[in-house]
């Protein structure tokens, strides 16, 4: 027998909504690189909205047409995230960072209509016009005045787009299952490949990851999107913050750990979400300037492991709680996050630390499962690790335009190798691909960073596998010293000592500048591999 409960769609445009009729007058603040930080509120977005959508609608797009942007975190791209999605089209978030040849794979891939561009792209969108025959307009996100300075003279403005159109819109009620968003994953591992989410993912997501042993987001929040809006939809906070009526806080194109800390004090945020890399440069910039936030108290972070140094530094220096969760961009991304549960409460300090460190137990809605190389079920005992399988409403099912990624099992294969402990807690030990393997066993290249950065006088540390006559490969070092650091390498390998088994001690230590970092802020393992994959070992 069926429930007799309404069969209500969840869809995008509920958000929108729900926000402007229930919280009209929160704010909506975007940071402007050459004006004052533009403010408006989600009425305002209701009706900007709704001009987008009868701008697209006049230009004839229609449900499922991809519509692309290129675009920093500010009030304009949020605007096309809902008027995009919610007339049933595709708003397809285009990762600006990446090489250009991988832009072009992408666009002609999911063979987008329109682009709206930043106009910091205006040079990129140049070299890409040729290049994309399915794109039949390129729009800059500024007012017509703006063309003359930057250079895009010969485009129309998204201004101009939206003068005189009307704002209202009579959101279709589509089904939830209708694909609302493309994010194509940054490609570290491979071509990038497209993750298509719907509006119903995006919903129950947005729901998850507001939960109190989530990101607790709530009313009284004034909520910052640093992970770019263009890398798994900022994480989905455009969709979840505006649920749960926050305030709302982007950055634009400024990042730095100055920018941020002006940013957070100026508008008194109290959530931010970002990958380690972002919340390094925020706490050197705190320890350098000797300023401390005063209303931020918790932040995300993801994307890659949390360093324990930087956990200690925003949670004993600053009182910042840190929610470290993992996530991809194919599952949303919040899945795991790491959250203590009441009974660790009499532990000590480095017990309740060393597991915060770990990627934590499934948020309610996915499970989670670890796998031998015969696709069987490993033990949850902390020791045994395998492949990390996942699935839930908000995990891809397979990538856009390639069903035979879709798995007979049901379950998502992350590419990640975990082990999960008898309380549920997941760690990454390593991607399938940077796990060194070692005389047939396998170290992770992880833990021996986090040790290495761990080092006061490291400021960044990677660890890969080079080539070894005997062991098949061995753990190489390779890392950034603090200004003024004159560490050398036999001082940081003495500083494994006793912290790892002897046979996962590194053989050797470099020193180098800086580290190569890929489009989403991570360490770009395959170029390290690329560059020092071949070097002797003593
Ligand atoms: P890409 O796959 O292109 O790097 P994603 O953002 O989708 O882009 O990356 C997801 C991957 O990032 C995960 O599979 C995992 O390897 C890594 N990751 C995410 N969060 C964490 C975390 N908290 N700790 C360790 N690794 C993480």
């Amino acid at each position: 027998m069926l429930g007799l409960m309404m069969q209500t769609p969840l869809l995008l445009s509920s958000i929108l909504t729900h926000a402007a009729r229930s919280f009209p007058d929160v704010e909506i603040i975007s940071r402007t690189l050459d004006r004052p930080d533009h403010v408006t509120n989600y009425a305002g977005l209701l009706r900007r909205s709704s001009q987008v959508a009868n701008a697209l609608t006049a230009l004839g797009v229609k449900q499922g047409d991809r519509v692309a942007t290129l675009a920093w975190n500010g009030y304009r791209h949020l605007e096309l995230y809902y008027g995009i999605s919610c007339i049933g089209a595709v708003c397809h978030t285009v990762n600006p960072r990446l090489f250009v040849e991988q832009i072009v794979y992408i666009i002609n891939h999911a063979e987008d209509r329109i682009v709206f561009f930043d106009l910091s792209f205006v040079d990129l969108v140049k070299t890409l016009m040729p290049k994309c025959p399915s794109v039949e307009k390129w729009i800059y996100l500024g007012e017509a005045a703006d063309a003359k300075t930057a250079g895009a003279g010969d485009f129309p403005s998204y201004e101009e787009l939206l003068t005189g159109r009307s704002d209202l819109y009579a959101w279709p009620l589509l089904d939830e299952n209708t694909a609302c968003g493309l994010c194509y994953t940054s490609g570290t591992t491979g071509n990038p490949k497209g993750v298509l989410y719907a509006h119903r993912s995006a919903v129950l997501h947005s729901f998850a990851a507001a939960l109190p042993d989530a990101c607790r987001i709530s009313l009284n929040d004034t909520v910052a999107f640093i992970s770019p809006m263009f890398h798994a939809m900022s994480w989905g906070m455009p969709y979840c913050a505006p649920a749960m009526g926050s305030k709302l806080v982007m950055p634009g194109q400024k990042v730095d750990g100055e920018s941020l800390h002006r940013l957070f004090e100026e508008h008194g945020v109290t959530f931010a979400n970002g990958v380690p890399t972002v919340w390094l440069g925020y706490v050197q910039y705190l320890q350098s300037a000797g300023v401390r936030p005063t209303t931020l108290n918790r932040v995300l972070i993801g994307g890659t492991a949390c360093p324990s140094s930087l956990m200690e530094a925003l949670q004993d220096d600053y009182g910042v709680e840190v929610l470290h969760v993992w996530g991809m961009t194919e599952t949303s991304p919040v899945a795991t996050i790491s959250k203590a549960l009441p009974k660790h409460k009499t532990q000590s300090k480095s017990e309740r630390r060393d597991r915060q460190l770990k990627q934590g137990r499934a948020v309610f809605g996915v499970e989670i499962g670890i796998r031998d190389g015969d696709n069987n079920e490993l033990p949850h005992d902390g020791k045994a690790f395998g492949d990390l399988v996942i699935r839930g409403p908000w995990i891809a099912r397979s990538y856009y335009k390639m069903p035979e990624s879709e798995r007979a099992d049901g379950w998502f294969f992350t590419g990640d190798v975990a082990t999960i402990d008898e309380e549920g807690y997941m760690q990454i030990t390593d991607r399938s691909k940077d796990v060194i393997k070692s005389g047939g066993e396998w170290i992770s290249s992880i833990e021996l960073e986090n040790l290495a950065m761990a080092h006061p006088e490291i400021s960044e540390a990677a660890v890969i596998g080079v080539k070894h006559p005997k062991w098949d490969e061995r753990p190489l070092v390779v890392a950034v010293r603090r200004k003024g650091s004159k560490l050398t390498p036999a001082e940081l390998l003495a500083f494994y000592d006793g912290k790892i088994a002897k046979w996962w001690m590194p053989d050797d230590v470099l020193f180098v500048d800086e580290l190569p970092h890929g489009a989403t802020g991570k360490l770009l393992k395959t170029k390290l591999r690329e560059l020092y994959g071949d070097h002797v070992l003593p």
